[in-house]
């Protein structure tokens, strides 16, 4: 027994150092990343200028809490709303925390529009974290057993179902909001069609619902725009991210916009730690780099990983669907595959399988075309040794 709450199961390796897209462990050996820390480190390992911007701000002033102006705190809500057409952002140190923000805010809406019990749809197969709200939220059993009474005041309905959405708002007047990730990302990287988006936020528009965007994961460049949502033509009222957002220093954020933008007044919600100077100018050297240049190189990358697994792959019956968006890449195979992750290891590569039988790829954003083709044929080069 450790003296660490046994609560992971851990690959018997630990990195010691790591520059770009590499990782290097105690006895040298080098890997090729292709999961950024679960889409984190998206600039890759010590990334020069957001180092820079770390040490320095330490040297300068770590903390002073929210009872104060802090500059960078605003200067990076400014940024995060002119990138995304949101108003306001309320920043917190996680993912989960970011969705808990999401969640109080559809409650105060539906306690304001004086509802008993407000409801707020979410989706079989996502994953929203794992604080008691978001783990009601998350739409996967194994999340959720062990911890009942979970919390009242949520319904979930089938990913990419739209008919099962319009039942619920005929028949469910307590319904607030919609919490929903553009693409599932532990769920399997399941992509919806591209109506799907479109279609909730016509239902929220027409029932008053706020539509609310889990953008933890595809958010800061990973699907190949800033965020995912604008691949389409919507607009949603509330966004979630924190993982890409400062390169591996913790930090969350909730954005809203309009009517959802004025419910989180003074006194409502806060943390501690949220939006630190530290934490803040990492996300501001980080959002500088990604969007000089990052994120459109990584959609073109994304695509030319997918033609290239499925090239290598095709013809593999044991393939069921390659996918992915920018750089969220899946090979899904018709059987569970969780040992793969193993292999690649040993093969000197970092990927991941969710869903079980989901092979999925989150590299650096700025991952070079020759890791990207290396990441491919390894992939590939295991898939195939299964046959
Ligand atoms: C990882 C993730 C979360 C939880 O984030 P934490 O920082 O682990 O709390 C929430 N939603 C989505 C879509 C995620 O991928």
């Amino acid at each position: 027994m450790t003296s660490v709450m046994p609560t992971y199961n851990r690959f018997p390796v630990s990195f010691v150092k790591g520059e770009g897209s590499y990782l290097e462990d105690e006895d040298g050996k080098r890997y090729l990343d292709g999961l950024s820390g679960i889409a984190v480190c998206a600039l890759g390992h010590a990334n020069p200028r957001v180092a820079k911007a770390i040490s320095d701000q330490a040297a300068t002033l770590l903390h002073t809490s929210n009872l104060y102006e802090i500059p960078l705190q605003t200067k990076l809500a400014e940024r995060l709303c002119a990138l995304s057409g949101m108003d306001n952002v309320f920043f917190c140190n996680s993912g989960a925390e970011s969705n808990e923000a999401a969640l109080k805010l559809a409650r105060k809406l539906g306690n304001q529009r004086k509802i008993d019990t407000p409801v707020v749809i979410t989706m079989e197969g996502s994953f929203h974290g794992r604080t008691m709200a978001t783990l009601t939220a998350t739409g996967n059993s194994k999340v959720q057993t062990g911890f009942a009474p979970l919390l009242s005041g949520f319904v979930q309905v089938p990913y990419n179902d739209i008919e099962s959405i319009n039942s619920l708002a005929e028949s469910n007047e307590s319904v607030v909001a919609i919490l929903v990730e553009p693409i599932l990302g532990e769920g399997g990287v399941r992509i919806p069609d591209d109506n799907y988006l479109p279609h909730l936020r016509q239902v929220c528009d027409r029932r008053g619902w706020l539509l609310m965007l889990d953008e933890v994961q595809t958010g800061n460049g990973r699907t190949g725009k800033y965020f995912a949502f604008q691949h389409s033509s919507i607009v949603p009222d509330v966004v979630t991210t924190a993982k890409g957002l400062a390169n591996g220093v913790p930090i969350g954020a909730c954005l809203a916009r309009g009517d959802a933008a004025e419910i989180l007044v003074a006194g409502t919600h806060a943390t501690t730690f949220g939006g630190n100077p530290l934490a803040c100018a990492a996300a501001l050297a980080t959002i500088e780099q990604l969007t000089d240049g990052v994120i459109d190189h990584a959609a073109e990358i994304g695509v030319a990983m997918v033609q290239g697994l499925r090239k290598a792959l095709r013809g593999c019956n044991l393939v069921k669907d390659i996918r992915g968006k920018g750089m969220m890449v899946a090979v899904e195979l018709h059987e569970p595959c969780v040992d793969v992750v193993g292999r690649a290891l040993d093969c000197g590569v970092l990927l991941n399988v969710t869903a079980d039988s989901v092979i999925r790829l989150l590299p650096p954003l700025n991952l070079s075309t020759p890791d990207a083709e290396k990441l491919v044929k390894t992939v590939a080069d295991l898939v195939l040794e299964r046959t």
